[in-house]
């Protein structure tokens, strides 16, 4: 008998189904594998401008589609319109931006005695993208648009909870002309579809986002293949408030830093660090900020922070507050339906506390005094993570040297942006492994290759 599973997609805000989606076993991964593998023979060998020109079309079909994925997120995921719209735009303009990728990934010519030696940079052929459910949009464009451009076709299993806007995006991919096979959506299981990724060897590469936990499993399972892998995983990073900072500055744009998503962001910056001198002024300033977000219905345009994803999440962030940890101050949230959860500032007493030393994924913020430039640095890289983070200070030279310092790959100066697709993104040390987005995101879905061509 053919079992078909399904899973239910909830609105996290009102708790109501939304829609039933069929989720693939191990047969339907391999069948959608094989075709994967059949059409990038015919994907790789389409003409660089060509490949361009469909990647634009992709483009326009996202951007014609946009107000419907925006409100799709919306819905699914519980992301505000303003961030959602945002999401769907990132793709669009990625997508434009891979399109300059085939006519641009060019080889060298080196020296060498009695010939030339040429390199190539060839596609690795089926790649397997994993999103989380956190941002389902974006973090699939970061891995499909540049593999893609590169030659490469895409099997993308989105999260189990939050697939809609992945099948739109397949659907628009061949509304644009994208050969069949080439860019396939696969809702599933992590453990069916995520790990036949991993174990099915005509999987090139797998670009895993998700957390560290499962991020560490599939490169163990990749690792059996010599099978590439990109991994971007969990966070816990630092805004770094110095005395010489524009406290008022850095004290209304603190909730922005955390508590955009509901703190359901890989960047969050999820410990605040304060000079010890300014740490009172700081906490006051702190609060109305905090107390002026707006928790409510994603839908409307004048909402900061939407529900939580799921009620296990809510509960999972939850736990974190142990009945000793000190509560400063929290914002305000509805009542439900719906997953909410408050903005919440904590003043934890120890460095052992979970809440300062695991990733939250939620709405909570940890505040700590440092007494100087040295123990801010200490402070900040006392974490297993190192994705992301904020330094505040009027002084160049401070600003210069703490970023240095600092093991984190995205930090930012009297600012919480993280992201740009033209710039590169990923971790040091747990938060992951390779870089996505920037000038060279298609040279990770390609070999080097070199040639020698004799000429005497
Ligand atoms: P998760 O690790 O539970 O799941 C992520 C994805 O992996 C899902 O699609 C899931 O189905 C799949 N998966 C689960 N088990 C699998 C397995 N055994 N084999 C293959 N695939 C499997 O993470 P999540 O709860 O969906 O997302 C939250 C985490 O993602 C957080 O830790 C967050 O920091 C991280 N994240 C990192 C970045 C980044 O760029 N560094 C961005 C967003 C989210």
């Amino acid at each position: 008998m053919n079992v078909v599973t399904t899973t239910q997609v909830i609105d996290p805000a009102t708790e109501r189904v939304v829609t039933t989606v069929e989720l693939a076993d191990e047969a339907a991964t391999d069948a959608a594998i094989d075709r994967a593998h059949r059409a990038q023979v015919a994907w790789r060998a389409v003409a660089p401008g060509d490949r361009a020109r469909l990647l634009r079309r992709f483009a326009e079909a996202v951007d014609a589609d946009l107000e419907h994925l925006a409100r799709l997120e919306v819905t699914n995921s519980g992301h505000t319109i303003g961030n959602a719209r945002w999401e769907a735009g990132n793709v669009r303009d990625l997508l434009h931006y891979a399109a300059g990728i085939p006519e641009r990934l060019l080889g060298q010519q080196i020296p060498v005695a009695d010939g030339v030696d040429i390199t190539f940079h060839e596609p690795l052929g089926v790649v397997g993208v994993i999103v989380p459910w956190n941002f389902p949009m974006p973090i699939a464009g970061w891995g499909f648009a540049p593999a893609l451009a590169a030659g490469n076709t895409v099997v993308l299993k989105p999260a189990e909870l939050t697939p809609l806007t992945a099948i739109r995006l397949g659907e628009l991919a061949l509304e644009a002309g994208l050969p069949e096979g080439v860019f396939q959506v696969l809702p599933g299981k992590g453990s069916v579809v995520g790990q036949r990724f991993v174990t099915n060897p005509k999987v090139r590469k797998v670009v895993f986002t998700g957390s560290t936990e499962v991020g560490t499993q599939i490169m163990a399972g990749c690792a059996r293949q010599v099978k590439r892998v990109t991994l971007e995983l969990g966070g816990k990073s630092a805004n770094v408030v110095f005395a010489d900072a524009d406290l008022e500055a850095a004290a209304a744009s603190a909730p922005d830093g955390v508590f955009d998503n509901a703190g359901q962001d890989c960047c969050a910056r999820s410990r605040i660090l304060v000079q010890r001198s300014v740490f009172d002024r700081f906490l006051e300033l702190l609060e109305p900020a905090v107390r002026k977000v707006r928790v409510g219905d994603p839908a409307e345009a004048s909402t900061d922070m939407g529900p939580l994803i799921s009620a296990a999440h809510r509960q999972r962030v939850a736990d974190f507050l142990e009945p000793t940890t000190d509560i400063a101050f929290t914002g305000t949230c509805p009542e439900g339906p719906g997953f909410w959860y408050p903005p919440t500032v904590v003043l934890p007493a120890a460095g052992t506390e979970r809440v300062l030393t695991e990733e939250v994924f939620g709405p909570v913020v940890a505040v700590i005094a440092f007494e100087d430039e040295a123990e801010a640095i200490r402070l900040a890289n006392d974490t297993e993570f190192g994705l992301s983070g904020s330094i505040w200070t009027s002084d160049v030279g401070r600003a210069l040297r703490v970023s240095r310092a600092v093991e984190a790959g995205n930090l930012s100066v009297n600012s919480h942006a993280s992201v740009r697709y033209w710039t590169p993104f990923g971790g040091f040390k747990r938060s992951g492994l390779g870089r996505e987005l920037g000038p060279d995101a298609a040279l990770a879905f390609t070999e080097t290759k070199n040639v020698f061509i004799a000429t005497t």
